[in-house]
């Protein structure tokens, strides 16, 4: 597959609108018809998957699993069963805390987390941390936001147990450089979760390759539904998770004395899932697999090269994008995002200001906050100068 059709992609995306600008991709991408279609398909279809006998149920599991295997491929995974669906990236992340993570920990124990993880790389880990009396340790960024590479080795103590680090910032678009982090905390002895949220759409991680031990991302960032969610375990890590959650679908036997799971992934995964949605997001899948992915990603870093570019002939202009990324996170000296970003919606130009849950990192970028305008490959040329003209003109009424 070579280059990428602007045009054809965007038609596919109804909620695009002549007079509303959406760039706001990284907080969820649109959705294509083929994937609102396949989601109505499914609730027009009658049954629940893995359970009932009857012809339509059946149909249902198929295409349920068949998405599976569609995933695995995505990630380059060995096996679809190293594919557990959840609700997202933040539940996945919930997922490995408490059904790897959880059993192993001691008192004493570290989890490494970069400072510039999404509050759901973050959380987590603190919570499980506080309840074992153990201690999440800060793997420090720069004042520009990239990670301190060179701290690495010496983080990585004789106690820490994980490392949890960003395929792609959600605020600056950096990229950690996963091969060599992976690489290094391997050396260690230590297994590294990779949150993948922002970085599957610029580019699917191969899980084989990296020799990632987990790794998280959401339907719903990749055209998908809300509500879908993967985490991909090695083999290793798999064979060690326990069920978090306990329910139906996820067991061999169960009597008053206690129960014995089924093996991953199902084990993992008790009550009725999300079918409408874990089949839509195969039909979305099947979608961009005629796309071709990094020529798109291109497009859309060209869209954001050209929108910082305008905006750095404003004064005060301070951009934090790194990478050439999809992501455009600014600011304006003497201008609070929140009186820009209602100027723009009220120009129904859709960007995000705050903090962007990344708290942490807003505090080593030395910020209360910033504004993010997000490209996505269904935008336009015409989206950035929409976008651009109307920060001219908040920027003229707010300085
Ligand atoms: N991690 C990153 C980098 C994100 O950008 C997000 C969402 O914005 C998440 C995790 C959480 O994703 P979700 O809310 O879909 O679970």
């Amino acid at each position: 597959m070579n280059g990428f059709d602007a045009v054809a992609f965007r038609r596919q995306f109804p909620a695009l609108t002549e007079d509303n600008i959406y760039l706001d991709s990284a907080a969820t991408a649109l959705k294509p018809q083929v994937m609102i279609d396949a989601s109505s398909d499914c609730y027009r279809a009658a049954g629940t998957v893995h359970r009932s006998q009857h012809s339509q149920a059946r149909k249902l599991t198929a295409a349920y699993e068949h998405t599976r295997q569609q995933v695995a491929e995505l990630l380059n995974a060995q096996s679809a069963a190293q594919i557990v669906w959840t609700r997202g990236t933040t539940e996945s992340i919930n997922l490995v805390a408490h059904s790897w993570l959880s059993p192993q920990l001691q008192a004493g124990d570290e989890i490494l987390v970069c400072e510039m993880e999404h509050h759901a790389n973050l959380i987590p880990w603190l919570m499980i941390a506080a309840e074992k009396g153990a201690r999440v340790v800060k793997w420090p960024v720069t004042a520009e936001g990239l990670p301190r590479n060179d701290l690495l080795p010496s983080l990585l103590s004789g106690k820490t147990r994980l490392l949890a680090v960003t395929q792609m910032s959600n605020v600056t678009g950096a990229l950690p450089v996963l091969s060599e982090i992976i690489a290094t905390a391997h050396a260690a002895g230590v297994k590294v979760l990779v949150d993948g949220a922002q970085g599957i759409v610029h580019q699917p991680a191969d899980v084989t390759a990296l020799k990632a031990d987990f790794y998280a991302f959401s339907g719903h960032k990749l055209y998908g539904p809300t509500g879908v969610g993967v985490l991909y375990a090695s083999a290793e890590c798999l064979a060690e998770m326990k069920p978090w959650i306990g329910g139906g679908k996820m067991v061999d036997q169960v009597s008053f004395d206690g129960f014995t799971a089924m093996a991953p992934p199902h084990g993992l995964e008790a009550g009725t899932p999300n079918i409408a949605g874990v089949c839509a997001f195969g039909a979305t899948l099947d979608f961009l697999s005629t796309v071709d992915h990094r020529a798109a990603a291109r497009w859309s870093e060209s869209l954001a090269t050209d929108a910082e570019q305008q905006l750095a002939q404003l004064p005060g202009f301070r951009s934090f994008r790194q990478h050439n990324a999809p992501l455009l996170a600014f600011s304006f000296d003497g201008i609070h995002p929140s009186d820009m970003v209602t100027l723009l919606a009220e120009q129904k130009i859709a960007i995000r200001a705050g903090q962007h849950c990344a708290q942490p990192l807003m505090k080593a970028l030395a910020i209360q906050g910033c504004l993010r305008a997000s490209f996505a490959p269904y935008n336009n040329r015409q989206d950035v100068d929409a976008f651009v003209r109307a920060v001219r003109m908040a920027h003229d009424l707010l300085s």
